[in-house]
């Protein structure tokens, strides 16, 4: 059950929960939970600098680099996405370090680029949540609210994907969402 995939229409976009390898995506683009020197590393980095090869990190090296809680855009290589956005997140230290407002602002301008680009579709690996040590159900809902706010304003991406690595991660962000599109 935890694995079936869930939709929701916001405005003009289907917002999608998935389970699995953020490689394999076909879409437009897929972000990338970058670092902010670009220097590539491991998790869902590494997965997207092998499968898509050595083209991206030498767009990495020319850019040289991107701010906590911004993004920057590359080829995707030998990826099947057309375009990989980096996006950097903070690492988790207590909540207490704004991690929040860039959090928010790594998913904010990853869907600012892909909008100015004429992209129309993006997918989302869980940010920050790995080796950066956001907690999961918070970084859900900040994730998902930044992307339900965006897609109420903006009418040029009509899919955003979520691609959940983990089956807890698929759970957590399910139940997120699923408050946030009740409540309202
Ligand atoms: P960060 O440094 O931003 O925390 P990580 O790559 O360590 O980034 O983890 C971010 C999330 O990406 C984690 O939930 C991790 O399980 C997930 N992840 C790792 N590999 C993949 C992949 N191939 N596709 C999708 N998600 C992945």
């Amino acid at each position: 059950m935890v694995d079936t995939t869930v939709d929701i229409t916001i405005n003009k976009a289907v917002v999608s929960l998935v389970r699995g390898d953020i490689t394999n995506e076909t879409l437009d683009a897929i972000v990338n939970a970058a670092n902010s020197r670009l220097a590539g590393g491991g998790g869902v980095d590494g997965a997207i600098h092998k499968a898509g090869g050595s083209l991206i990190m030498e767009e990495c090296r020319k850019i040289g680099g991107c701010k906590t809680g911004d993004a920057v855009i590359t080829t995707g290589g030998n990826l099947k996405a057309k375009f990989v956005i980096h996006a950097v997140g903070p690492v988790y230290r207590d909540g207490k370090h704004g991690e929040d407002k860039l959090l928010a602002s790594a998913y904010k301008r990853s869907l600012e680029i892909a909008s100015a680009r004429g992209l129309r579709s993006i997918a989302f690996p869980s940010i920050s949540t790995g080796a950066y040590g956001y907690p999961v159900d918070e970084a859900s809902q900040i994730a998902l609210k930044t992307i339900i706010d965006f897609a109420k304003a903006n009418t040029d991406i009509k899919i955003v994907r979520f691609v959940l690595f983990s089956e807890r991660d698929m759970e957590v962000y399910k139940n997120t969402l699923y408050k946030l599109t009740t409540v309202e």
